[in-house]
């Protein structure tokens, strides 16, 4: 075979950038390469709401640029895709047929954006750079724009259109960030995105879509909606077909043990495609956070050279801002966990809920209003430390304090 590396990583994300950092920081010597069918160099998909609603620069997603893997000495091979792996030849075939040997294979290819299945030409999911300059196009003209899923696609991408523009929002559940926050966060945050002129329909769905000058949506309830722009938010689907074929364990995502191994010995998978054990609960899910896609993509490199570290699970870890509410959630947050104590000031908007096991241990923890303490959050539960008390959550706990007992 040609083309032989020791390590080969396929997927410039998240997860296969941290790989690459990881791989480089304990080794120098072996040959690397990156595959990814995306020509450009890794950039970040969470602030591509900011690019679209013209907050941030095209060259400011960039995460590194082309010279970051030059100076890792790694190969790059951009704008082709991997379309097969054999586990057994320890090889893979690209788009253009050129056949790739690896001695370690890092699957970290992600996921994509679930489409609605009906093709609207001003309708438009968001998960690569590509999509985010169609939804700058379709903005341009919009008087008037819905989305349909209310999680962290929809809103961000809302909240950052020009205020100019009419904006409804479609929820098939009965509340918003069903799957970010809580029911009582959900229900503060919508009063919020309420008040700052979002006009919420719960419990509803897109019925038909004509598409004429304008899209004309009718909506479950009867509702006849007139928009120039629909944008999908219906979650994701984890990139998953390359790992079947090969005939690696795959459930939702591909399955990894604690080592971030797939099914075969020389094959790890990372981020959004791969299906590891959760922290709280041990149960294999797919986190589907850049957090994870990093620690993920730093485990596995660890132990393709062989360092044998576990990974202590993944965590929902989600700090985002909309329509100018800061909102943060870490770990499980949900309210049938042993105890729940929360504290809100309706006139500064500062809400903090605290989720408890039954040894009254940190599970998760949701956060309305500045979040620069989601961070010590994270660290009462990845330490599976025990509540310290309701003063942290009135911010009048001494946080120096609290960080320093946790060591
Ligand atoms: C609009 C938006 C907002 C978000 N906001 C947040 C947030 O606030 N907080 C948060 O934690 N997360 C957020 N996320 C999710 C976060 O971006 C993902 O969890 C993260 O990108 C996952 O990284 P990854 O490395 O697993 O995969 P991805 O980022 O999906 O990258 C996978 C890469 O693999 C490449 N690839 C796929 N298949 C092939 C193939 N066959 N051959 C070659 N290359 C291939 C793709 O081109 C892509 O570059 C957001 C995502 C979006 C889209």
């Amino acid at each position: 075979m040609a083309e032989h590396y020791d390590v080969v990583v396929i997927g410039n994300s998240a997860a296969g950038l941290q790989a690459l950092r990881t791989l480089r920081r304990h080794n120098q010597q072996l040959s690397v390469a990156i595959i990814d069918r995306e020509d450009c160099p890794a950039y970040s998909r969470v602030l591509t709401p900011y690019y679209i609603g013209g907050h941030v620069p095209r060259e400011e997603l960039d995460i590194v640029d082309l010279d970051f893997y030059k100076k890792l000495s790694v190969t790059t091979i951009f704008g082709q895709a991997v379309v097969s792996i054999d586990p057994e030849k320890h090889s893979l075939q690209l788009a253009d047929e050129r056949q790739i040997g690896f001695g370690k294979l890092l699957i970290g290819t992600g996921a994509e954006a679930r489409t609605l299945g009906v093709a609207a030409e001003k309708s438009c999911v968001l998960r690569h750079v590509s999509d985010a300059k169609k939804l700058i196009g379709l903005l341009k003209t919009a008087k008037s724009i819905t989305a349909i899923g209310a999680g962290l696609v929809s809103l961000p991408l809302l909240s950052h259109a020009s205020d100019e523009i009419e904006k409804h929002l479609v929820v098939g559940s009965g509340r918003i960030f069903s799957r970010v926050v809580d029911a009582e966060a959900a229900a503060i945050i919508e009063a919020k995105l309420t008040s700052k002129g979002l006009q919420i329909h719960k419990k509803d769905d897109i019925e038909t879509i004509d598409e004429g000058n304008r899209l004309q949506l009718k909506l479950r309830s009867g509702l006849q909606l007139e928009s120039d722009l629909l944008i999908v938010g219906k979650g994701v689907v984890p990139n998953t077909h390359l790992a079947v074929a090969a005939g690696l364990n795959v459930n939702d995502g591909i399955l990894i043990n604690r080592f971030c191994q797939t099914s075969h010995p020389d094959i790890y998978a990372a981020g959004d495609n791969a299906e590891g054990a959760d922290f709280i609960s041990g149960e294999q899910t797919i986190q589907g956070n850049w957090m994870t896609a990093v620690e993920q993509g730093e485990n596995a490199a660890l132990n393709i050279l062989g360092h044998e570290c576990p990974y202590q699970g993944s965590l929902k870890n989600n700090i985002t801002e909309i329509f100018g509410v800061e909102v943060a959630a870490v770990g499980y947050c949900h309210d049938d966990v042993a105890e729940v104590v929360s504290s809100y000031n309706a006139s500064t908007g500062r809400y903090r809920k605290v989720f408890l096991d039954e040894q009254q241990r940190v599970v998760g923890a949701t956060l309305i209003g500045e979040t620069n303490d989601s961070g010590l959050y994270y660290q009462l539960v990845t330490t599976r430390s025990v509540f310290p008390g309701k003063e942290l959550l009135t911010g009048t706990a001494n946080y120096a304090q609290t960080l320093f007992r946790l060591e």
